[in-house]
């Protein structure tokens, strides 16, 4: 049994205390909200903001049309070009809050020999970009009266009437049963490299609010385009192996970066009211590749701009009445993982290596299908996980969102026939911009995925031009 619930209230509940977590919370908080931050995690454990050391995408207004044009030829035209446009004016300024917090940050304007072409680079002191911003942040966040939780284990999204209206989970310490009621949610839960074997992610990417957004019935997109670390000079003779036989190319690179997630507007806003997300867990800015650096930046533009109307949303529009039912039953699931008899750990190993082989850096549609059965061998087990203790709920938890997201990811990967950017289609080597310059749409609807292709938003630049193929972090255009 849990311990008994504690149930907390707040204008504006943020999961995820990594870069995106962190600006939002700030932007939240100054825009008037109440706001608390919850995170599975401790506040020195290491999430992928911590170990960011490379860099951050930066323009001066000056080179704002540079950085959009980079942006979307890099995103092989998936991009939604309203979060593009959002992302490009908004850098900026965003930046310069983060030095006026004394985040240590040096220049590389268009002169230094160290920085490409075009625009404007900031890169940290030492290795310290990510780590550097996580700390003054968090600081600004706490002066600013936000409440953190750390260690709370988020393991559902409660809806009514079709609205976000807070989340619940486990406190991994004490083992209660922790409800939050929220005006509005922001997903800041960061991506899920953690499913494949390999990957440079630190453990507990797991993808958990991605997931957690599509039981809510929220939309993904472009799942299928996760990035992956691969050594350039072997590259083409990946690409056009026919991914007969695999076996020569597993033992380098690994997963690094979800460009897909759950797709938002330019104001953050998820397609369920309530719902925002931001950071790596949202989709939809970059496409099919993007510029390396610009996933810190993502999280300082679009964690603002979610915690500003998240907190606009919560404190001006009426909250339909909490439902204890749906709690009680949350709360009983949870106690059944403690009962579970199918070790987590087995089941999350076992996915990982099927990931990593048939729907990493060598998928094919042959491949595609064998982990689709293996996948639903998966989940058929997933009724009896089980944790053996509190602290293992975690892992159980992670596991099953960890099968939801490979379901998709697989469905996905198999309907994109083609390669683009960081995805690669072995048994389709090449872009087929006639057909897929397109975004691929998942939903759930009355308990089944539901995919859609949707024509891409393309604003202001409309005549697709051929795209790149490769690790899909790449180097800014010349
Ligand atoms: C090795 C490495 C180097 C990188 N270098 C760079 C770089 O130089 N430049 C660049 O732009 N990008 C870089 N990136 C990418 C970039 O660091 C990430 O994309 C970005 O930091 C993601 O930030 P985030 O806030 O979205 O998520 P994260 O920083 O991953 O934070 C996720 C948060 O969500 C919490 N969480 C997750 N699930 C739950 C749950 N169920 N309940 C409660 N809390 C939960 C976690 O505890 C954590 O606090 C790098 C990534 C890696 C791995």
């Amino acid at each position: 049994m849990l311990p008994d619930v504690n149930h907390l209230e707040t204008d504006v509940l943020v999961l995820g205390t990594g870069g995106a977590g962190l600006a939002a919370a700030v932007a939240a908080r100054e825009a008037g909200a109440r706001v608390m931050v919850a995170s599975k995690m401790g506040p020195d454990d290491p999430n992928c903001t911590v170990v960011g050391w490379g860099g951050i995408t930066y323009a001066t207004e000056a080179h704002a049309d540079e950085l959009f044009r980079q942006v979307v030829e890099t995103g092989g035209f998936l991009n939604d070009q309203r979060l593009v446009e959002q992302f490009a004016r908004q850098v900026p300024q965003r930046v310069a809050a983060l030095t006026d917090l004394g985040v240590p940050l040096e220049v590389l304007d268009e002169a230094d020999t160290r920085n490409r072409l075009g625009v404007t680079k900031i890169v940290g002191q030492g290795r310290t970009t990510g780590f550097g911003l996580t700390r003054p942040l968090r600081a600004r966040a706490e002066a600013l009266g936000t409440r953190f939780i750390d260690h709370l284990m988020i393991s559902t999204l409660l809806v009514v009437q079709g609205a976000v209206v807070g989340a619940a989970g486990v406190d991994l310490r004490s083992g209660q049963f922790v409800t939050l009621s929220a005006g509005a949610t922001i997903i800041a839960t960061g991506g899920g490299a953690c499913l494949w074997t390999r990957t440079d992610n630190p453990p507990g990417t797991t993808g958990d609010g991605i997931a957690l957004a599509y039981e809510a019935g929220a939309e993904l997109v472009d799942l299928e385009c996760v990035s992956f670390t691969f050594p350039r000079s072997r590259f083409e003779e990946l690409l056009h192996s026919g991914g007969r036989d695999p076996e020569p190319f597993l033992s380098a690179g690994g997963a690094h970066y979800f460009l897909g997630g759950i797709r938002i507007d330019e104001r953050g806003r998820a397609t369920v009211p309530g719902l925002y997300a931001a950071g790596e867990a949202a989709g939809g800015l970059f496409g099919a590749g993007r510029l390396g650096g610009s996933a810190l930046a993502d999280t300082i533009v679009f964690g603002a701009i979610a915690g500003e109307n998240a907190a606009a949303f919560a404190t001006s529009t009426p909250r339909p009445r909490w439902d204890a039912t749906r709690t009680d039953q949350e709360r009983a699931r949870l106690e059944a993982l403690l009962s579970g008899s199918v070790p987590a750990a087995e089941v999350t190993a076992g996915l990982r290596s099927l990931m990593w082989r048939k729907c990493g850096l060598t998928k094919a549609a042959r491949s595609l299908e064998e982990a689709r059965e293996e996948v639903a061998e998966l989940e058929s087990r997933r009724a009896d996980l089980g944790a053996s203790s509190v602290a293992g709920l975690r892992e159980a938890l992670e596991c099953g969102f960890m099968l939801t997201l490979a379901r998709l990811i697989i469905t996905a990967s198999l309907r994109r026939e083609e390669s683009r950017g960081a995805f690669w289609r072995l048994d389709a080597p090449e872009p087929d911009n006639a057909r897929w310059v397109r975004n691929i749409v998942l939903r759930r609807e009355q308990g089944e995925d539901c995919l859609e292709v949707h024509t891409p938003v393309m604003a202001r630049l409309k005549e697709p031009s051929q795209p790149r193929i490769g690790p899909g972090c790449f180097d800014y255009l010349p």
